[in-house]
């Protein structure tokens, strides 16, 4: 079998969008197999974030997901148990399209022993708790969250797109299904004059919502973005 073709894709007007673009994952998901299910993230609002500023926010075609899982699955000399679902927010995806790769992902790589992606308030909240344990039965098993902070009013500065009783919500919602949170904070993120707030904030949202993993990132200020 051949190398599977890179991914392009038009926009709605027609317009050509960036090809698979970068790829980015979690330092944990080192090893996991990186499965582009989305192409850049559809909030790529966050004043911090240069991720994705080249992509237009699109859903990869199914048949493409399973073209390249088919080609993994050949290929491989050492397979991944681990699959990581890319771009930004690829738990955005609709509920029947996102059950339909995790079952793909089932049927092609059966070895496979969890599936994890990126979510944030939006994309977990969109999902009742009935269908994330749909998901988590199908082989979901962590959700990368950047909450990057307790404080809502640097929440509301940086454009997060989330208040921190949605974290609270979401972090309950993924507890009762059964899938791990892993949290990311943004150290610096409340700049110097709302840095103790942003510290005490996020401290105490952390012990509130109590998630199985956290990461605490340093921001760095990245040329091209609003921040
Ligand atoms: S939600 Fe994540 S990927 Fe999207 S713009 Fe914000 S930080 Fe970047």
């Amino acid at each position: 079998m051949t190398a599977p073709a890179p991914f392009v894709t038009t926009g709605p007007d027609g317009k050509q969008l960036v090809p698979g673009g970068s790829v980015y994952r979690p330092p944990s998901e080192a090893d996991s197999l990186l499965l582009q299910v989305t192409v850049g993230c559809s909030h790529n609002r966050c004043t911090y974030c240069a991720m994705y500023r080249d992509k237009r926010f699109a859903l990869r075609p199914q048949a493409k997901i399973e073209a390249l899982l088919d080609a993994y699955a050949l290929r491989s000399p050492a397979p991944s148990r681990r699959v990581f679902l890319c771009d930004g927010d690829a738990l955005v995806v609709p509920q029947a399209r996102l059950m339909a790769i995790l079952q793909a992902i089932r049927q092609r790589l059966p070895w496979v022993r969890r599936v994890a992606t990126y979510g944030d308030c939006r994309s977990i909240l969109r999902k009742s708790e009935p269908e994330l344990q749909q998901l988590a039965e199908l082989g979901l098993g962590m959700v990368y969250h950047g909450v990057e902070t307790g404080d809502d009013e640097a929440m509301a500065a940086i454009v997060k797109g989330s208040t921190r009783a949605e974290v609270i919500a979401a972090a309950d919602r993924l507890r009762a299904a059964g899938i791990l949170h892993s949290v990311i904070v943004l150290l610096g993120i409340g700049g110097v004059d709302g840095s103790e707030r942003h510290a005490r904030q996020t401290a105490s949202l952390l012990s509130r919502i109590d998630p199985p993993f956290v990461g605490a990132l340093t921001v760095t200020p990245v040329p091209g973005t609003p921040l």
